[in-house]
């Protein structure tokens, strides 16, 4: 547990100051979750609604726990979703968003969300490409309760250190290029990519958000 206090201090103290680090705690125990805490760290992913409430259950003391979304999000789910999450950053599709905020409407509740992409083609990943994206900004622009607040994106495996970064601008460039459009409703303040092999070339990218895992916490089982 003192490693884990040791290796958020080492990555914290090279973050410029607008970068907020995430820690990715699927899969890892409420321990270790408490050690990342009594580091300093207040924001916290999870990729599985069923884990994360178990887990925030046993964490109740922690009132001022931000909990963020990464994982597939379920229509079937998603209204556990918003009711146990302050950020979604993993709305992935069109319909999805749409349904999401019909129920968000009902709730009464305005998350805040990123809209996943992926600028390469990656058949084990969702998410929209840039084209599809453009075309249903204006829909996504009417949706009155979700907060759309910047674009989320993951890379595929395998990348070298050049196409990576390359990837990570485009995706930098697009949140630059939906800014420009003036929507009413949409907002690109927030970039939300970088994840323990790739992070510091996401924050060269622009990144707001970095989601750490492995990293901070060691490998998962
Ligand atoms: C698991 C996961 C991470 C963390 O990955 P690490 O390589 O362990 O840092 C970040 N983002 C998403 C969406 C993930 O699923």
């Amino acid at each position: 547990m003192n490693e884990i206090s040791q290796r958020i201090s080492a990555i914290v103290n090279q973050l410029p100051q607008q970068v907020r680090l995430i820690a990715v705690s699927k899969t890892v125990s409420v321990e270790a979750i408490r050690a990342a805490y009594q580091a300093g760290i207040r924001d916290f992913a999870e990729s599985k609604l069923q884990e994360a409430i178990e887990k925030q259950a046993q964490l109740q003391d922690l009132s001022d726990i931000c909990w963020h979304f990464i994982g597939h999000l379920q229509t079937n789910k998603a209204k556990k979703t918003l009711q146990h999450f302050h950020w979604l950053h993993s709305v992935d599709s069109l319909k999805l968003a749409v349904y999401l905020d019909k129920i968000a409407g009902e709730l009464n509740f305005s998350p805040q969300v990123f809209l996943q992409v992926k600028l390469l083609p990656d058949p084990n990943k969702y998410g929209w490409n840039k084209e599809d994206l453009l075309d249903d900004l204006p829909v996504l622009d009417h949706l009155r309760h979700l907060k759309i607040r910047g674009l989320m994106t993951i890379l595929p495996l395998g990348l070298s250190e050049t196409d990576k970064l390359t990837a990570f601008q485009a995706t930098q460039k697009l949140a630059n290029e939906i800014q420009q459009k003036k929507c009413l409703n949409i907002s690109m303040d927030e970039l939300s990519m970088g994840m323990s092999g790739d992070y510091l070339l996401a924050i060269q990218s622009g990144a707001t958000m970095i989601r750490l895992g492995t990293i901070i916490f060691g490998t998962r089982k």
